[in-house]
């Protein structure tokens, strides 16, 4: 170590390391005020301009997110990024790495100005458009946490956001929608990490009001009606607040764009974070088709907002809340009337394909393919597919054991009562405690969720009076159907259960 390190080291640890503590004690924490304007559709770039005061003196790192939800380089998006003093002399930073700027500051140089253009022009893979902030000819979607920076320690690490207010001037005639407060002519942001501002030619309407207040924003044309969105929206949220016991009185936006370049074919991308969804979607000419397909959508992208955005987590446990609010997403579908039952355990067969062809289904288990989940598509696979399946399967079987009295969704809100609105935090070890506590379902989760046992379906279906086709008859789909002979038991059970 340094000498003029040795020195620097106490009072960068009372700063940074802890960073809640050490600001109370400070005069003040860094505050942040950023204007973006410079929006250009057409180029698919923006300005940033912020002020930063209450910055410690000496080095000072600013760095942007470069990477997020398995996309790469997105800091290499900054261009033109430049600091200046209170009386504008320019002050040079220090370029440790893509997106990572130290610049050596004094107390009487604040504030401090920077400036900076952002590219979002850059191709990405069709399904990761909507999780990181975008720009087309129709809308923008702007991710806070990867247009603005952050303050580090000088190694980079240990970075919190400054206190930020933010004001967007969008292009003539687009509006800006967002869960933010304004006060003044400013949205003032208390968490960063959360923050989503969509701008463009938005059509919005209040779908929701209650346990959930949705506004749901519309941008571009589609080929089924704005009505149909609202309505069915509207429908999501409340079915999933009843379904959770909700109480919150929080305000959440849903907000439906086209993706910013165009694509071929039926797909969509969607990302919750903190209480916006955006859910990006490509119709092809067939209106019910592209409606259906928002639909399988939709109610999982707002499942979010519940699980894992409401909870304090230690981990990652994707296998559950992506995995199981998959399954949760049909299950809101069919519990509004909007699929049938058939459609329901159609969606189960499809899964249990995808686990069923999964290169490393009998090597990964579903808690270690979290882990993993962008290191290869098939453990990605695992944790959606398999995820899904496994929810399914667990259902049914509780559903049977406890004669209707329990079911998922109870078991979820058991969750959502102690761990949620983040009371305590919650990891593997306290989520496989209560989805085992909730039946006999030991043997269940060491098989299929910590294990890699094979599913054994047929074996597992036979016993709730359903079976499987998978041949020629189904048309080469793996189907689940009620089975020919079964018992008084069965039949009431899915009678009660599933309305079969
Ligand atoms: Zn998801």
């Amino acid at each position: 170590m340094k000498k003029s390190q040795a020195v620097l080291l106490p009072l960068f640890f009372l700063i940074y390391f802890h960073p809640q503590a050490a600001y109370s004690q400070a005069a003040s924490k860094p505050q942040m005020n950023c204007l973006i304007d410079g929006v250009s559709p057409g180029e698919r770039m923006l300005d940033v301009g912020c002020h930063l005061t209450g910055l410690p003196a000496g080095k000072v790192a600013l760095r942007f997110k470069d990477r997020y939800a398995g996309v790469d380089g997105l800091s290499d998006r900054i261009y033109s990024f430049r600091a200046s003093d209170a009386a504008g002399n320019s002050l040079l930073p220090e370029i440790r790495d893509a997106g990572f700027y130290l610049l050596n500051i004094s107390a009487g140089q604040m504030p401090i100005r920077l400036s900076y253009r952002i590219h979002l022009e850059k191709a990405l893979d069709p399904s990761q458009y909507a999780l990181c902030s975008s720009l087309g000819t129709e809308a923008g979607v702007l991710l806070i946490s990867d247009l603005l920076p952050q303050i580090c320690g000088t190694d980079g690490d240990r970075c919190t956001s400054p206190q930020l207010g933010l004001r967007i001037t969008p292009p003539n005639d687009w509006k800006t929608v967002t869960v933010e407060r304004m006060t003044g002519d400013e949205f003032v942001i208390p968490e960063t990490d959360n923050a989503v501002f969509v701008i463009g030619k938005v059509r919005e309407k209040v779908a929701a009001t209650g346990a959930t207040n949705l506004r749901v924003a519309i941008v571009g044309r589609w080929n089924f009606d704005d009505e149909e969105v609202f309505r069915l929206a509207g429908a999501v949220a409340r079915e999933q607040a009843s379904l959770m016991g909700s109480l919150e009185h929080h305000d959440y936006l849903l907000t439906l764009a086209p993706f910013p370049i165009p694509m071929t074919g039926l797909r969509s991308s969607g990302l919750a974070i903190g209480r916006s969804a955006t859910l990006m979607l490509n119709i092809n000419d067939d209106p019910r088709q592209s409606f259906a397909h928002f639909r399988r959508h939709l109610p999982h992208e707002m499942f979010h907002f519940y699980l894992p955005n409401s909870f304090q987590i230690r981990e990652n446990f994707d296998w559950f809340w992506e995995g199981f609010t998959r399954y949760i997403a049909m299950l809101t579908l069919l519990r509004l009337h909007q699929i049938d039952q058939q459609e329901f355990f159609d969606s189960i067969g499809a899964d249990y394909e995808s686990w069923f062809f999964n290169s490393v289904k009998t090597e990964i288990s579903l808690l270690d393919a979290s882990l993993g989940k962008f290191s290869s598509p098939a453990q990605n696979d695992l944790v959606y597919r398999k995820g899904a399946l496994i929810a399914a399967l667990y259902d049914l079987e509780l559903r049977w054991q406890s004669k209707g009295a329990i079911n998922l969704p109870i078991v979820i809100r058991r969750i959502y009562d102690r761990y949620g609105n983040r009371k305590d935090i919650l990891g593997n070890t306290e989520l496989l405690g209560e989805l085992g506590r909730a039946g006999k379902m030991d043997r269940f989760i060491s098989d299929f969720i910590s294990g890699v046992r094979d599913v054994p379906i047929m074996e597992m279906l036979k016993t709730y009076g359903l079976t499987l086709e998978w041949g020629p008859a189904s048309r080469g789909r793996a189907r689940i159907r009620k089975a020919e002979k079964i018992s008084g038991r069965q039949r009431a059970f899915l009678q009660a259960e599933y309305g079969i």
